[in-house]
């Protein structure tokens, strides 16, 4: 494992792998670049669910520490549905897991590494472009908590609007395939919700590729350059989650570190349930019908991402507000 590695990219992917690796008795290299959000990281809505504990476990950390309000159901519109649900205060744990990381602000000379690993996220600063790159404007707001603590999703616009509850504070946002996020800001509301005076806003982008369609995820060096999270398309294409499986890719090349096919092809094993779902969310945005066998993927996914538990009229029901 003694080789000449550098971190592009410390975000919760690259913090993760950092961690990991000291563990290890390793001591990469960090890159990162000045963020503009005021929140100090990529802007996200901190939600997480199945798998976080398990994978902050991993890193030697209490997931507790972290989470900020626990959710037993989600409601999309009217639609009130079981599921496992956190919000998390990430710009805090990404900094516990790159405690002691001295990131460099200044371009990486790659001929100075035997090894670069890509979490430069969407950014994908070190591989090669993705072809069909799918991608989700976003936009959002931190405000006052208006007293309600219930997630709420509305669908609508080729995407969705969400209401994460943070404790005293809330994220608001929208995030949309087709327009601009910002059309959704209706003086100071945005999808209804009120926005007036927030702590901060930011706008982002998502990859929703899914991974089959982000290769490749390794680039033969030297350096050898290794992509993970949502610089190889570790993102969930219909939600636009990717803390879970970001986190996930990070044990995926732990477990095959000196293995770089066996990387590809066990994230492409792992991650298959998102290039089905990516089939799925290109129909609806199509405002193509679904067919059953495509709700069947939207129920599984549900499932497994957070414990949701629907039934096929409510998949419908959900396909039919996308648009
Ligand atoms: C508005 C919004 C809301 C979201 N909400 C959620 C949510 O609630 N739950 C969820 O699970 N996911 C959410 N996501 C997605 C989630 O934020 C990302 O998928 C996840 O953070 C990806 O982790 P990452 O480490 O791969 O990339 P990132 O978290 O994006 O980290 C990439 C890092 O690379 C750095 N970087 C970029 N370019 C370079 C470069 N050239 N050199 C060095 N460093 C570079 C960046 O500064 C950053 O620190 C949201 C995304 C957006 C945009």
């Amino acid at each position: 494992m003694a080789l000449k590695i550098a971190i592009a990219g410390l975000g919760i992917t690259g913090a993760y792998l950092f961690r990991l690796l000291r563990k290890e008795g390793l001591t990469p290299d960090v890159y990162d670049v000045t963020h503009e959000t005021v929140c100090g990281i990529h802007s996200c809505g901190w939600g997480t669910s199945l798998g976080f504990k398990e994978l902050v476990k991993m890193a030697d950390l209490d997931a507790d520490d972290y989470i900020i309000s626990r959710f037993d159901h989600i409601r999309f519109d009217d639609v009130r549905l079981r599921a496992e649900f956190y919000t998390i205060d990430k710009p805090r744990f990404v900094k516990a897991l790159s405690e002691s990381a001295e990131p460099k602000l200044t371009p990486l000379d790659p001929s100075r590494y035997e090894r670069v690993i890509d979490a430069t996220g969407v950014a994908r600063a070190y591989l090669p472009p993705i072809q069909n790159d799918l991608l989700m404007n976003c936009i959002q707001y931190r405000v006052k908590s208006d007293g309600s603590n219930e997630i709420v999703v509305k669908i609508g616009g080729i995407g969705y609007a969400w209401y994460f509850p943070l404790g005293n504070l809330t994220h608001v946002g929208f995030g949309s395939l087709k327009e601009d996020p910002g059309i959704r800001v209706e003086g100071k509301t945005l999808a209804g919700w009120d926005i007036d005076q927030p702590v901060c806003s930011c706008r982002g982008v998502v990859r929703v590729s899914a991974p089959s369609a982000s290769r490749p995820f390794v680039m033969d060096g030297p350096p050898q350059v290794i992509g993970v999270g949502e610089a190889v398309g570790c993102v969930s294409p219909l939600v636009g989650d990717g803390i879970v499986p970001g986190l996930r890719s990070i044990r995926i090349l732990l477990d095959n570190w000196d293995d770089p096919e066996g990387y590809t092809e066990k994230l492409l094993r792992e991650f298959s349930w998102l290039d089905k779902e990516r089939k799925v969310v290109e129909k609806m945005a199509e405002s193509r019908p679904l067919s059953i066998l495509d709700s069947r993927v939207l129920l599984e996914n549900s499932r497994r991402r957070m414990g949701i538990r629907m039934g096929v009229l409510d998949v419908f029901r959900m396909a039919r507000m996308y648009k």
